[in-house]
């Protein structure tokens, strides 16, 4: 028997059954649900010739050893947001799995390169908002002291919740030993947006991740009663910050793949009889061209700057959070569009807006590339994220193309 794809969606299904309710998946990270996917996962692995180990930060290593020790990682997550889907992250390790199945059996046990398969740790940073926690030890990103102090809605300590699961953030940076032998990482993923399925293609070889800036935006006007002020004497914060909502869409229009977001206003003293004297914005921004990104960033603050004038008011801003735009290995996007002509029909290339593991696998150095298949309706994060069961075994054929591709690169490469 070689690959089989309908394998992927039954373990998929599974999975959902026992880690899933009536509002969707619960694998939140440094749960005893998560815990549970993850001896599932166990489970899963009986009977193949693999060692399995989890490393220092808590990711999960199954290893199917070459006849050379040179490694191509496949990847995912189990972990989901609460209320999530069945597909985000899970579909990366489960086809993963058959992808590991197929090199299992087609080489005896004994492939000429060693094959690994990564179940990040804690990908969604849904409890203690910090994402990226386990590929980031692993890529020697990490920031422990900054991140062992965050706290859940329960004021439960992120490192007493890593402590109760048997690891010590301590040793977060052991976590980097992974890293040896590592030539290659590849990631399936849903997209998770609305594009694939706009464009009625199943898959799509991913650009990298888009870069991200993201700012507090504050206008400050003055606070008046809202019968005695006549509209000629305001300083209406709001007005200037609603300007800038709408100036964002044509910053963003000017590019094929930027965005921009105003996702949260609050407004001072934010009563129905006063003239707003403060109001508090939020803008994430997003491309994969760092000069297009800082340029954006420019344009917005500029143009912050003309509306708080217009409308007599400051605005200060400050950074939040930013990170550079990661672009994925030349080769290994190659074959990745390959792959997906071959079984796709189509190579459509695109950024991934959200950031995913294989930016930080990508940050170490490691050759990486992602593989999108389609999301129907673009949603995500939520039950009813979904996507077409016969997408899902394309994709699970076009991940096992582009890994014996890899697998051919590595091994070539190792020759010399
Ligand atoms: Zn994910």
């Amino acid at each position: 028997m070689s690959l089989q794809p309908e394998r992927t969606i039954a373990d998929l299904k599974e999975l959902r059954e026992l880690t899933g309710d009536e509002n969707g998946a619960q694998r939140v990270a440094w749960t005893d649900t998560w815990l549970k996917a993850r001896e599932w996962f166990q489970s899963k692995i009986k009977g193949l010739p693999v060692q399995h180990h989890y490393d220092a930060a808590g990711n999960s290593w199954t290893t199917l050893p070459g006849a050379s020790e040179k490694t191509l990682i496949l990847g995912g997550h189990l972990d989901s947001v609460p209320n999530g889907g069945w597909l985000d992250g899970s579909l990366g390790v489960t086809a993963s799995l058959e992808v590991l199945r197929r090199f299992a059996e087609e080489f005896d046990g004994r492939p000429p390169i060693t094959v690994r398969l990564v179940d990040w740790a804690d990908e969604e940073g849904a409890r203690f908002g910090r994402s990226l926690l386990g590929s980031s030890a692993f890529a020697g990103t990490s920031s422990i002291q900054a991140d062992r102090v965050r706290t859940d809605k329960d004021n439960v300590r992120l490192e007493d919740a890593v402590t109760r699961c048997g690891f010590s953030m301590d040793r977060f940076p052991e976590a980097a030993r992974e890293q040896k032998n590592a030539a290659a990482y590849l990631e399936l993923h849903i997209e998770q947006g609305p594009v694939l399925e706009r464009m009625g293609l199943p898959l799509a070889a991913v650009l990298g991740t888009k870069g991200v800036e993201r700012h507090a935006v504050t206008f400050l006007g003055q606070e008046a009663h809202s019968g005695s002020t006549p509209m000629s004497a305001r300083h209406d914060a709001l007005a200037a910050a609603a300007k800038l909502a709408l100036e964002i869409r044509s910053i963003a229009g000017k590019h094929d793949d930027s965005v921009c977001t105003m996702g949260s206003v609050k407004t001072f003293p934010g009563i129905v009889t006063a003239v707003v004297g403060r109001c508090e914005t939020t803008l994430d921004q997003r491309d994969l061209d760092a000069k297009i990104l800082a340029g954006m960033l420019r344009e917005a603050q500029e143009a912050s700057e003309r509306f708080a004038r217009e409308e007599k008011c400051t605005v200060e801003w400050s950074r939040i959070w930013s990170i550079e735009p990661i672009a994925f290995h030349p080769a290994l996007l190659g074959f990745c569009e390959e792959a997906v002509r071959e079984i796709g029909g189509a190579a459509h290339r695109m950024p991934s807006g959200p950031l995913h593991d294989a930016a930080e696998v990508s940050r170490a150095g490691i050759p990486t590339v992602m593989m999108f298949v389609q999301s129907l309706r673009g949603i995500s994060h939520n039950k009813i994220e979904d996507s077409r069961e016969e997408h899902l075994e394309l994709a699970v054929q076009a991940l096992d193309r582009l890994a014996g591709k890899t697998a051919r690169w590595i091994e070539a490469g190792s020759r010399n």
